[in-house]
């Protein structure tokens, strides 16, 4: 993979560079636009299948590097990880998702659920709770308005802790989903432990759902599975009306993708849900 052909100079390239964005983001916190150089947050919808509503959006970090351009996160979030910076990373993006999700609560629109996504390293940092406890009550955001998106793999490095932690954040309100569910290996019999109220589907088995009958079944599989388990199911990925129609008469719950709306900033959402409330 390109992370891992990354020369060694690049990687400290990165890690320069995103402890420099880091620094200048904190700094500039609160502005509305970020300048090259400085980290910020992008916003994709989740849309109910049956209604066609926005009720929630997932919040994705942006790096645009002063000469090197956008970075994507695949490219960066890793090393973030391996470095620990992750840490810091991590919680400006979850203050900054909160004091958004706090605005549009405000602006009286229709209420909305921040998922944020949330990696292993941050996961298991010691105070992730207190974490989450002090930036909901410093925005004043209601803990059911915010969702965490961990993945398999993450729960499963310690199922024991990651179960504990999860029944804390659920006893606080939070909602947690499993992200990218099919990719890792989770065995079935944990699903139940863990305290969750979402499966996200992953898009890998999203992409060629109109045509491959094995991606067909994975689909109808986990939708079930969550079905019987009282859990939501959500498709990301969705790029086709091909692909909604499928998951929309196979009862899947919601979608998120480009055919709705790709990720987007702040303001454009906003928008979105002041149509959505003259409809
Ligand atoms: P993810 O959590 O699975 O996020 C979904 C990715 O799919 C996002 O890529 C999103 O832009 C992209 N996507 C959305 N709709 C479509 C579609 O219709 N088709 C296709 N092909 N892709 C679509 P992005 O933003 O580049 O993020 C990639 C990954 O980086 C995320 O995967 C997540 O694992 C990680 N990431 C992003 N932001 C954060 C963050 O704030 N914190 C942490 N820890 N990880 C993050
Ligand atoms: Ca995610
Ligand atoms: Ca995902
Ligand atoms: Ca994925």
């Amino acid at each position: 993979t390109r992370e891992m052909n990354a020369s060694v100079e690049e990687k400290l390239m990165l890690l320069e560079g995103m402890r420099k964005a880091f620094d200048s983001t904190q700094a500039a916190s609160g502005i509305a636009h970020a300048p090259a150089g400085h980290f910020f947050l992008m916003y994709q919808p989740k849309v109910d299948l049956r209604t066609g509503r926005i009720f929630g959006v997932e919040a994705l970090i942006r790096w645009r590097h002063p000469e090197h351009g956008m970075v994507p996160p695949p490219r960066f979030i890793g090393l973030a990880e391996e470095s620990g910076l992750i840490v810091a990373i991590g919680e400006w993006v979850l203050r900054t998702a909160c004091r958004q999700a706090r605005l549009w609560a405000d602006a009286g629109l229709d209420p909305l659920t921040v998922s944020v996504n949330v990696s292993a390293r941050q996961f298991e940092e010691k105070h992730l709770v207190e974490r989450i406890a002090v930036a909901l009550r410093d925005t004043g955001l209601p803990p059911c308005a915010l969702e965490l998106e961990v993945t398999e793999s993450l729960l499963m490095r310690d199922m024991q802790q990651a179960v504990e932690r999860m029944r804390e954040l659920k006893a606080m309100g939070v909602s947690l989903s499993i992200d990218d569910f099919g990719t890792g290996y989770s065995s079935l019999s944990a699903l139940k432990s863990f305290p969750i109220s979402t499966l996200k589907i992953d898009k890998s088995f999203v992409r060629d759902l109109a045509h491959s009958l094995d991606d067909q079944a994975i689909a109808l599989a986990v939708i079930s599975l969550g079905h019987r388990l009282n859990l939501r199911v959500i498709a990301e990925g969705v790029e086709t009306g091909e692909q909604r129609e499928f998951l929309a008469a196979n009862e899947c719950d919601e979608m998120q993708g480009y055919l709705f709306s790709p990720p987007v900033p702040a303001e454009r959402i906003t928008e979105m849900l002041q149509a959505q409330a003259r409809r």
